[in-house]
């Protein structure tokens, strides 16, 4: 059986049209807003002041959900990651991070990725699809209940922010990522500040100038993995196709654009990109750009023989990019002991 269409891949005002559209009075529109963004409801019978014929009438042509809980792991660290499990049997995974103030809401773009990076996890099967702009908003919305019912404590109430970062590269599915987008910033969506949005990419040229033409004003991290182009290809060979100098000046173009500093993620792997002469071509590559970079220490997978460099080297690196004034930051990613590096959870669970 076909799956119906899915509700939240329409922007707030085409979701209150279908309540006009139906013959109910202008106000039931915006209660059925609020049911499926502001509230995330994910069962029609959620809807208590809607009319049920209404419900009944939107049931029939549209899908309220599309995702089910199948895993939820917790780290000792409080991070949590979700699998889940599409309405075509497939997975994807979602992580709650607790920071300080806030949470960071760690979001897939596709099921796989197409991109074939070494370092990651996801790479490993290959894309299978693009998710749907719906698929994508319900992550946040599936993440804020589980934080609504089960509090980390002690880690603030500022909201999420959200990233980006999961499966997938997302400028890659430009028309639902963007969709997502317009949800997420519409007052009548999900109400978030662009600031608090944060699109990271393996940089394909298409994608990019496809950013910088919407200029949504969200931030923008460049996964680089090489400063030259025969280096970034042994480590990102889809991404390699992109030259790093385009790459990294779209990115550059972008952030001025955007008004805010771009980040550029580096994954630091021992003996491959930890070594002071690449920190140095980063630092020259970076000089007088708009940008900062995160540092991210390689998390180990079961199939390679690439290492994770110790403290020492990793704080060496970081050095020569501080004594060249640039901003850099070592990221360690949380939830090592739950595979929460991007696409682990899943690999496991599609290998038991
Ligand atoms: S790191 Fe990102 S772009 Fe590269 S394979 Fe993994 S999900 Fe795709």
């Amino acid at each position: 059986m076909r799956n119906k269409p899915l509700l939240r891949s329409l922007v707030p005002r085409e979701v209150g049209a279908l309540a006009t559209g139906a013959g109910e009075p202008a106000y039931r529109g915006g209660q059925l807003v609020d049911w499926v963004f502001a509230h995330g409801a994910l069962a029609w019978d959620e809807m208590t002041n809607l009319p049920a014929s209404l419900r009944t009438g939107l049931a029939a042509a549209w899908d309220l959900s599309a995702l089910e809980p199948a895993a939820r792991e917790v780290s000792s660290d409080g991070t949590r990651k979700f699998l889940f499990r599409l309405r075509d049997g497939q997975t994807i995974e979602s992580v709650i991070i607790p920071m300080a103030e806030h949470a960071t809401f760690c979001l897939s773009t596709q099921v796989g990725c197409a991109m074939a990076c070494r370092f990651c996890a996801t790479a490993r099967g290959g894309l299978i699809r693009n998710l749907e702009a719906g698929e994508i908003v319900e992550q946040v919305l599936r993440l804020r209940h589980d934080l609504a019912t089960d509090p980390v404590s002690g880690h603030g109430d500022r909201g999420e922010n959200i990233v980006f970062m999961g499966m997938g590269e997302p400028l890659d599915n430009w028309p639902d990522l963007a969709r997502s987008l317009d949800v997420m910033l519409d007052p009548d969506g999900l109400a978030l500040s662009r600031r608090r949005i944060q699109i990271s990419t393996s940089g394909p040229r298409e994608g990019l100038q496809k950013l910088l033409a919407a200029a949504p004003g969200v931030g923008l991290t460049l996964s680089l993995g090489g400063v030259d182009d025969v280096s970034r290809r042994k480590l990102m060979p889809v991404p390699g196709r992109t030259p790093v100098a385009e790459a990294v000046g779209l990115a550059a173009d972008y952030a001025r654009a955007a008004g805010r500093r771009a980040t550029v993620a580096w994954v630091l792997i021992a003996g491959r990109t930890d070594g002071v002469d690449q920190a140095e071509a980063l630092a020259r590559l970076m000089a007088g750009g708009p940008f900062k970079v995160n540092l991210i220490p390689f998390n180990a997978l079961d199939d390679d023989d690439l290492v994770r460099p110790d403290r020492t080297a990793c704080e060496a690196f970081q050095a020569v990019l501080t004594a060249a004034g640039i901003p850099v930051f070592i990221r360690d990613s949380g939830g090592r002991d739950i595979a929460a590096a991007c696409g682990q959870l899943r690999r496991r669970r599609l290998s038991t």
